[in-house]
């Protein structure tokens, strides 16, 4: 473990806090996953981009990090609270596939984008429909302990058994009333304004296409209910971080925590990490708008995905941030110039290894000050600047690379690529010419090339199939 402190912001007690694991070395994350119903937007990656690099950073400092994502593929709603359809649906309609199709193809292409913008796939991704007997019987404890209740074949949470329902944000019942939110209908089996369903029938939405088997009948779970169950499934009734976009503050989170630790008896998570929004002119960024980027079309338009993730990186992820064309060009020349300089870096002089601990130090503190990527990325200009060699430079331009993710070093993979490439057609022609050398009984030839590539540390194979080579 490097010698270095993370410090968080932690919603849940809206100060910024030393983090310090559940178990020593480890680290338990949680991460809401997409909604499948379309492409991600570049807002919706702005999140998954600052939540990797503070896995990548955990990761950095030495911790050995467990992450976990869940694949929304049935109950989240056209509103975040009970209400409109259930976006699965409206997308399987909007292209006539079925739902499963919608979240296959939509699935793959968020992975897709992730690749594209190195960002790394959680250690375990588990879509909801994948664990129905999970939610119910989540949903089962929770109605034996008197904190849900059955109403109009609905299951619904109680938040009056609760001490204190806002525990992530200072929402008050007002908000909620019909009509002052513009998405919260009145729904009259609800005992509180507040409360919100674990387990939907058909008495709610007879036309849901998947829907399974309950005690309560045949329907469908909530959106809340899947994170809950799928992080304890993999991380235990103990987490140490849940991350999100911040418009999943409220309801989502709020919701998660209401039936986790109904469940448990317990405090479930102990920092919740929030990436503020992407915005447009127009406001915020989202799918339902219809209004949205996606790195396709970055691409389409000439743009270099390292360049929206630099993008990002450049600000900090609890400050909203505006996206703008002149703003994203901006950085197109601010990365080719960085990608130039260190590809300018010469493999002289030898690895500081003083030099190298001091930047990582540096670095990590960075980073530790609340995932402060821009500063993080300013201790790189400094060392590229510093009177260091430059493969101590390269050496620490890799290190920086494992949590900036911004293919750094590119350009010598390609020379590297390119020095492999002109080998294979070297050691190709030279097995050649042996081949020619013995047709002609020509042997000795034949050995001399032997020993030359020998001599390059090149092994020669003769098999039934042709020669073969491998380095020594
Ligand atoms: P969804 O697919 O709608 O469930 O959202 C996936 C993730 O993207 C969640 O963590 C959201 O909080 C987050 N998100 C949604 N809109 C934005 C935005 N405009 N900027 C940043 N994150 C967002
Ligand atoms: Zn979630």
């Amino acid at each position: 473990m490097l010698d270095t402190k993370t410090l968080l912001y932690n919603t849940r007690s809206r100060k910024v806090e030393e983090f310090v694991p559940n178990e020593e070395g480890r680290v338990s994350m949680y991460t809401c996953g997409p909604t499948v119903y379309h492409f991600a937007h570049i807002g919706n990656l702005r999140s998954y981009i600052m939540e990797d690099v503070l896995e990548k950073h955990l990761r950095f400092v030495g911790y050995d990090v467990k992450r976990v994502m869940n694949i929304t593929d049935v109950g989240h709603l056209s509103s975040d609270g009970d209400t409109g359809e259930d976006k699965m649906l409206a997308g399987a309609k909007r292209e006539h596939k079925s739902v499963m199709d919608i979240a296959e193809f939509y699935t793959d292409a968020f992975r897709a984008d992730c690749e594209k913008l190195c960002i790394k796939w959680p250690d375990v991704v588990e879509p909801a429909t994948n664990c129905i007997p999970e939610f119910i019987h989540m949903i089962e404890v929770l109605l034996e302990k008197g904190y849900a209740y059955v109403a109009g074949d609905n299951v619904y949470f109680d938040t009056s058994k609760l001490d204190q329902y806002y525990v992530l944000s200072a929402q008050n019942e007002e908000d909620l009333q019909v009509g002052v939110r513009e998405d919260v209908e009145e729904d009259t089996n609800k005992r509180n304004k507040t409360d919100f369903v674990l387990w939907f029938t058909k008495s709610k939405f007879d036309n849901q296409e998947l829907k399974w088997d309950s005690p309560w009948g045949i329907g469908y779970p909530g959106w809340h209910i899947e994170c809950s169950c799928i992080s304890m499934k993999h991380l235990g009734e103990y987490m140490d971080i849940h991350c999100g976009g911040v418009d999943n503050i409220f309801p989502h989170h709020t919701n998660e925590i209401a039936q986790s630790e109904s469940y448990t008896g317990h405090k479930w998570c102990n920092y919740w990490f929030h990436v503020n929004h992407l915005n447009t002119k127009n406001g915020k960024m989202s799918k339902s708008k219809g209004e949205f980027l996606t790195v396709s079309l970055l691409e389409e338009k000439g743009y270099d995905p390292m360049v929206y993730r630099l993008f990002c990186l450049l600000s900090h992820y609890r400050k909203p941030l505006e996206f703008s064309w002149e703003g994203l060009d901006n950085v197109v020349a601010v990365y080719d110039k960085l990608i130039k300089r260190i590809a300018n870096l010469t493999e002289e002089g030898s690895v500081d290894e003083a030099a190298v601990s001091e930047f990582e130090k540096k670095f990590a503190e960075a980073m530790g000050n609340d995932i402060n990527t821009s500063s993080a990325i300013t201790v790189l200009y400094d060392m590229l600047k510093a009177d260091i060699s430059d493969m101590t430079k390269r050496k620490l331009v890799t290190r920086f690379d494992e949590v900036l993710s911004l293919q750094l070093t590119r350009a010598w993979e390609k020379e590297e690529k390119c020095a492999d490439m002109e080998l294979t057609a070297y050691v190709e022609k030279m097995i050649e010419e042996r081949k020619a050398a013995k047709r002609e009984k020509n042997f000795a030839r034949a050995d001399e090339i032997r020993e030359e590539l020998a001599a390059k540390g090149i092994i020669l194979k003769d098999t039934r199939e042709g020669t073969l080579w491998s380095m020594k």
